[in-house]
């Protein structure tokens, strides 16, 4: 096992009405704002029940928070917190609700303009507002990490940054809040959940089976209750595991001790800032390609991710492979999420491009050994039509 220093202070208050809770974790004397979406939160009554357990505290709101949140719009929120003296944020949403608070937390008393947090990956980063969370998508583990990731329309740059000092004080999750999801929803969920245990877990072994046992719970765990969240969604058991697993896929435990790639995820943000793909419709995309082509540097583990996830056995080692493959892709499609460019109309041209914005964002050096460079991205991206 590799040396670590695992953080996390997000206190996690979860299952059936424990939005009420939210009464004891704000401060009392807090000024808050309230951040939301499109209006999901508000049509389901979520923000309802946040009102109400916020009581007497002074309360305003910011909604508009779209999906792969932007720069352009959080910074009228940073305004909002600027101008009305606010000093705690509370983001009510998915991932990109929860990431794009993260970033406005960081940018209120940012002295220099805030793109650069995100331009330098937050390294001048010294303050952040406090922040909590009430989950109402699981999918992306933001409600208990310390990352958050940003779009900058004009520039069709999606970047990320991570600092400690942007982890939630807390996080509410609800398992019922997720049962009007549509289902779209739900399978991208998954997908991204899965694709995180994959980042952390598919690397090469460094006799951690601790970690490694945890990961593969996770992955079948997912597996297991991904489709059934779609076919009873309101079964409060299926959502509960379904919202807790996608929270331990990236809230730092497994992934401490262990090598990480995350390639698929830094292909994936170029190809949503140019086509505008879901997130983890992007990683259905690169993650079974980026398998295929890394197969001698990951062999090791995608010979045990076949065994014990997909319980392949037989056939000569690249047959488990690719079997093992196979049954990830047909997965991602069993939750009706396409994993080919061209299922989304992307032509073979949009390869330069994704190159082109690799090699603008510094991603030129990619995955657990840093050996994915330019050249390797664009088999990757071949591959994936
Ligand atoms: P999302 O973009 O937050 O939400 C997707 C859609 O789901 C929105 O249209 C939202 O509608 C709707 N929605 C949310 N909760 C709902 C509910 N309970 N009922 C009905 N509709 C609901 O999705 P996400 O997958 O959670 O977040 C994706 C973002 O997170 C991407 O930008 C991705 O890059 C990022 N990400 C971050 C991390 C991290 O570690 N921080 C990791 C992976 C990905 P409304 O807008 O109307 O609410
Ligand atoms: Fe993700």
């Amino acid at each position: 096992m590799l040396n670590f220093d695992y953080y996390n202070p997000t206190r996690i208050v979860f299952g059936k009405d424990s939005i009420a809770h939210i009464d004891d974790l704000v401060p009392a004397d807090a000024r808050v704002l309230v951040l939301y979406g499109g209006g999901s939160a508000e049509r389901n009554g979520t923000l309802a029940e946040v009102a109400a357990a916020l009581g007497a505290r002074t309360v305003q709101r910011f909604g508009g928070i779209e999906p792969n949140p932007s720069y352009e719009t959080l910074m009228a929120a940073v305004e909002q917190v600027r101008r009305d003296k606010l000093d705690f944020l509370l983001a009510v949403g998915g991932g990109s609700v929860i990431d794009g608070t993260k970033f406005v937390a960081a940018a209120v008393n940012y002295p220099n303009e805030p793109w650069e947090i995100l331009e330098t990956r937050a390294k001048h980063l010294t303050q952040a507002l406090p922040m909590g969370c009430v989950l109402t998508l699981p999918a992306t583990g933001s409600e208990m990490n310390c990352f958050s990731v940003v779009t900058r329309k004009s520039l069709q740059a999606k970047l990320g940054f991570g600092s400690p000092l942007v982890f939630p004080r807390f996080s509410v999750l609800d398992p019922v809040k997720t049962f009007t999801l549509p289902p779209r929803q739900i399978a991208n969920g998954a997908v991204d959940a899965f694709v995180h245990v994959m980042e952390q877990y598919m690397t090469y072994p460094v006799n951690a089976p601790v970690q490694d046992r945890y990961a593969e719970s996770l992955l079948q765990t997912l597996v297991e209750v991904g489709p059934q969240a779609l076919a009873t969604p309101e079964d409060y058991d299926v959502r509960a595991n379904l919202m807790w697993a996608a929270t331990q896929a990236l809230n730092g435990l497994i992934g401490a001790g262990v090598p990480q790639d995350w390639a698929t995820h830094m292909i994936g943000h170029e190809i949503t800032a140019l086509y505008g793909l879901d997130h983890a419709q992007t990683l259905a995309v690169v993650l079974p390609s980026l398998l295929h082509l890394r197969r001698e540097a990951k062999r090791a583990k995608l010979l045990q991710f076949a065994a014990r996830v997909w319980d392949i056995h037989a056939g000569s080692e690249d047959e488990r492979i690719d079997a093992a493959i196979a049954r990830t892709r047909a997965f991602f499609e069993s939750l009706g999420v396409d994993t080919r460019l061209s299922a989304y109309g992307i032509g073979a041209d949009a390869v330069d491009r994704i190159v082109a914005q690799l090699e603008a964002h510094g991603m030129t050096a990619l995955g657990e050994h840093r050996d994915i460079d330019l050249a390797a991205s664009r088999r990757i991206l071949e591959a994936c039509f």
